[in-house]
């Protein structure tokens, strides 16, 4: 990889040494209107220059396999280890803990959590995701009796609610993790972007220390906030959530028109 000398903006090579990438997906890989132009291109030349990345995505609705699938489906090939989740996050961090989960989870993500012992008796965390009618009462009341007998609460979304494909909008996970946190008096650990643990989580997962890596994405606050809280470089691009301004308050180190831009700019 090359480093330039003299950047001449606003397609400069970088004058900075990257050797790992985290690179959202929703917005930055691909939008509604299918995958960004040039994305699978610039993929394969970081393939090729050797430069290794996660996909960093919030996603907590499907498992990473099903991520796979879509990706592959709009041309852009990924292997399910590369895809890092919030639920990989927490799988990371109760392994290497030992902790074991009461799971308040979609069925479909369990495939996620392998290797994540689950126990009904006196969890380490009680893990809350998106459960939807699973989120009965007794089932509420079972995860509060154990945070009151001394486990954390752990979120893998605080999203307060999502819109179905008709339009209309539903209650996500943050309504039952606020209602966790307000009867335990406990405070969620959450566990996606920006959260400070996600990259962090990440970054080992790359084997690489926060200076050599940077994050790109569409999302000022989730992605440039979040990554630079953590100490990695920020790269925004313009296309999914962006809109003009999008770059103050958080001030990226980088804007790209789209990631398409991404190889040119880190010189490879
Ligand atoms: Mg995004």
């Amino acid at each position: 990889m090359t480093q330039a000398a003299s950047p001449t903006p606003p397609y400069y090579y970088w004058p900075v040494r990257v050797e790992g990438l985290l690179i959202d997906l929703d917005g930055t890989l691909y939008t509604n209107d299918g995958p960004v132009s040039g994305a699978r291109g610039a993929l394969e030349r970081l393939d090729k220059a050797g430069i290794s990345y996660r996909f960093a995505t919030n996603a907590t609705h499907v498992p990473r396999r099903d991520l796979a699938s879509r990706l592959e489906s709009l041309g852009l090939p990924a292997g399910e280890d590369q895809i890092f989740t919030p639920a990989t996050a927490v799988s990371t961090k109760l392994k290497a803990e030992g902790l074991s989960c009461f799971p308040l989870v979609e069925e479909s993500l369990m495939e996620d959590l392998e290797g994540v012992p689950v126990s009904g008796d006196s969890p380490g965390c009680v893990l809350v995701g998106n459960l939807g009618e699973g989120f009965t009462y007794s089932r509420l009341d079972v995860a509060f009796r154990h945070l009151m007998d001394g486990a954390e609460l752990v979120a893998l979304s605080k999203n307060r609610y999502w819109q179905r494909a008709g339009g209309e909008l539903s209650l996500d996970a943050g309504p039952f993790v606020a209602a966790l946190e307000y009867a335990s008096g406990k405070g969620a650990i959450g566990v996606g972007k920006p959260e400070r643990a996600f990259f962090e989580l990440a970054l080992r997962d790359l084997g690489l220390s926060p200076g050599a890596v940077a994050m790109v994405g569409d999302d000022p606050e989730l992605d440039v906030g979040g990554a630079q809280a953590a100490g990695l470089r920020a790269i925004l691009v313009e296309t999914g959530r962006y809109r003009p301004g999008s770059e103050t308050p958080t001030r990226p180190d980088l804007v790209l028109e789209s990631v398409a831009r991404l190889p040119g700019a880190l010189g490879v």
